[in-house]
């Protein structure tokens, strides 16, 4: 990276990398520490995964209220949300309104991706460099990058040959996208493509939806926010925040004390049915306490939803082919939706089974299965991100000795809490693999990160520290509570993003946390108050 006659690289204290909800209240943070900061992002503006993600339908699964930062009452109480679950446009106002009220902007990039990171001992500092050829140094590297922000676009044969358009849900185009009178056709039927499925029906004059795996989806109920309970909320906000911070996902809810198996199935129906009729993240998902740990518990719910899509699909074929059967329920993201088992009741809307028939190329006028060809206007590909990791290896991060962060990591993620790995001192990551992060609510999760990572800075610039890392010890111990704590679920059993099963050659290993934030943030919170257990400091 250095050249003797490149001009010298601008010197930050703190450089972060992304300015989505992570990047943006890190960068906050740290200028309340006084530190030079630099933030650099690939998009035009802020927003991470809600500035790329404006296909049709893109909505937050997570209720508004709860969806948003808490570091600030007043930005709490003066934002008004208007529907129970954000869209994409809301969203992207809230944060813009963010960046305008603490004038974020002015220490913020755009346009420019960061490439590499590398880790210069001598000098206890991180060289970074950008898309541009521009050089940067700084003392902190802190990886906001987002955990879904690497889109996997699988290469099918003859793509370049379509003459139609395509599009990936995770770099949406900022024009308006038109499918009115077009046949289209969307791969992949996860969480993006169950939003988009019912919006791009409504438009598009034929719709294939090319189904691999099924998933369980529960509708969202989404509805135009009451003012009065808006106003209600946010007069308790201290409160639910706190309850929030302390529980299992980020969620202000209960948690659920009773086995789905010590109930009568009448009764456990009718709670499933209450759930359903509620909607969203904490409807049947969190009835029972044990529906991802017991597995006869986890086949009730199945059931239920199963149940539901016969009910509400038409079709009885087209309704097999909906119901998920090869995974226990919840061990993939739970979707939530607006009618979209209900869309398989258009005429216009065909659900092809891309399992039993398997995609075999993309041709100029369409895609071709294995049973026939389907001819296509337009291709939406619904087909997800190489998560966690995939956004962390999109640059050339390297530590002490020169080693890869690719290369460390190649029999899966190996942190010490999701916030730091050994042999990459004063590298930071938020919501990083062996954290909450993607299990939960990820504002708290994001928040909580933040402000750990603030407090530590912060207590090594008091103790005239300068560098911090992870021990390989303390690491090694967190990666086997990770794996256990996985263990002891069925979340293991699906083959989902979670377990990178979703690419290619991607080691098999469950990559988030699941011991629940409260109990994650209370184990963060003890081991910095025990003057950062686990780490190792140097003046
Ligand atoms: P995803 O859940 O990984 O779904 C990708 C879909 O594409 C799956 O159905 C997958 O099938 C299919 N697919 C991938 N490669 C394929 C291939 N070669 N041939 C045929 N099908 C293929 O991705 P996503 O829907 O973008 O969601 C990712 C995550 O982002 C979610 O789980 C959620 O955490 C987050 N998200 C959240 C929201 C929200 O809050 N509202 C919205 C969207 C996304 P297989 O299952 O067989 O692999």
């Amino acid at each position: 990276m250095h050249g003797s006659t490149t001009p010298p690289a601008a010197s930050f204290d703190a450089i972060v990398v992304g300015a989505g909800l992570s990047g943006m209240y890190m960068l906050y943070r740290l200028r309340g520490l006084g530190l030079a900061t630099r933030v650099f992002e690939a998009g035009s503006d802020v927003g991470g995964t809600w500035y790329w993600n404006r296909y049709p339908g893109a909505r937050c699964d997570v209720e508004s209220l709860d969806y948003s930062y808490s570091f600030s009452p007043e930005l709490e109480q003066e934002w008004e949300w208007t529907e129970r679950y954000p869209t994409q446009p809301e969203i992207q106002r809230y944060l813009n309104h963010v960046a305008d009220r603490f004038q974020l902007r002015r220490d913020m990039q755009f346009d420019t991706r960061v490439t590499h990171a590398h880790y210069d001992a001598a000098r206890s500092r991180w060289d970074i460099q950008t898309d541009d050829g521009q050089r940067y140094t700084a003392r902190y590297c802190i990886m906001a990058v987002g955990c879904l922000s690497t889109p996997n676009q699988p290469s099918f044969k003859g793509l370049e040959s379509f003459t139609g358009r395509w599009y990936h849900t995770g770099l949406w185009p900022h024009e308006d996208v038109d499918f009115t009178g077009l046949r289209v056709g969307v791969i992949g039927t996860g969480s993006s493509a169950i939003q988009a499925i019912p919006q791009i029906a409504k438009q598009a004059r034929r719709l294939y939806v090319f189904q691999r795996t099924p998933n369980y989806s529960v509708p969202a109920q989404n509805e135009p926010l009451d003012p009065e309970r808006q106003r209600q909320i946010k007069a308790e906000y201290p409160a639910r925040r706190q309850k929030s911070r302390m529980s299992r996902a980020g969620f202000p809810f209960d948690a659920p004390e009773r086995s789905a198996l010590e109930v009568t199935p009448e009764e456990r129906n009718q709670i499933f049915e209450a759930g359903w009729q509620r909607g969203g993240i904490g409807s049947i998902n969190a009835a029972f306490k044990d529906l991802v740990t017991n597995p006869d518990a986890n086949e009730t719910v199945a059931q239920f939803v199963r149940d539901k899509i016969r009910q509400i699909v038409h079709d009885p074929a087209t309704a097999e082919l909906l119901i998920p059967r090869e995974y226990p329920f919840g061990t993939k993201r739970l979707c939530v939706d607006i009618d979209y088992f209900e869309t398989y009741n258009r005429p216009n809307v065909t659900l092809v089974d891309v399992r039993s028939a398997p995609i075999q190329e993309i041709t100029p006028r369409g895609l071709r299965t294995s049973t026939g060809e389907y001819a296509l206007d337009a291709i939406v590909f619904a087909t997800g991100y190489d998560a966690m990791t995939g956004p962390l290896f999109a640059i050339d991060i390297r530590g002490r000795d020169g080693q890869s962060l690719k290369t460390k990591w190649s029999d899966g993620p190996r942190t010490y809490l999701g916030l730091a790995t050994a042999g990459f001192p004063n590298l930071f990551m938020i919501t990083g693999p062996g954290s909450p992060s993607v299990l939960s609510n990820m504002v708290v999760s994001i928040e909580q990160h933040v402000d750990w990572i603030t407090d530590c800075v912060r207590f090594l610039k008091d103790h005239h520290y300068t560098k911090i890392e992870a021990s390989r010890q303390a690491e090694d111990a967190w990666v086997r509570h990770v794996n256990e704590v996985a263990d002891l679920t069925l979340y293991p059993r699906a083959n989902s993003w979670y377990m990178g099963a979703n690419i290619p050659d991607k080691p098999r290993v469950f990559m988030p946390y699941l011991g629940g934030v409260g109990a994650y943030r209370q184990k963060c919170d003890e081991l910095a108050a025990n003057n950062y257990e686990g780490f190792t400091l140097s003046p």
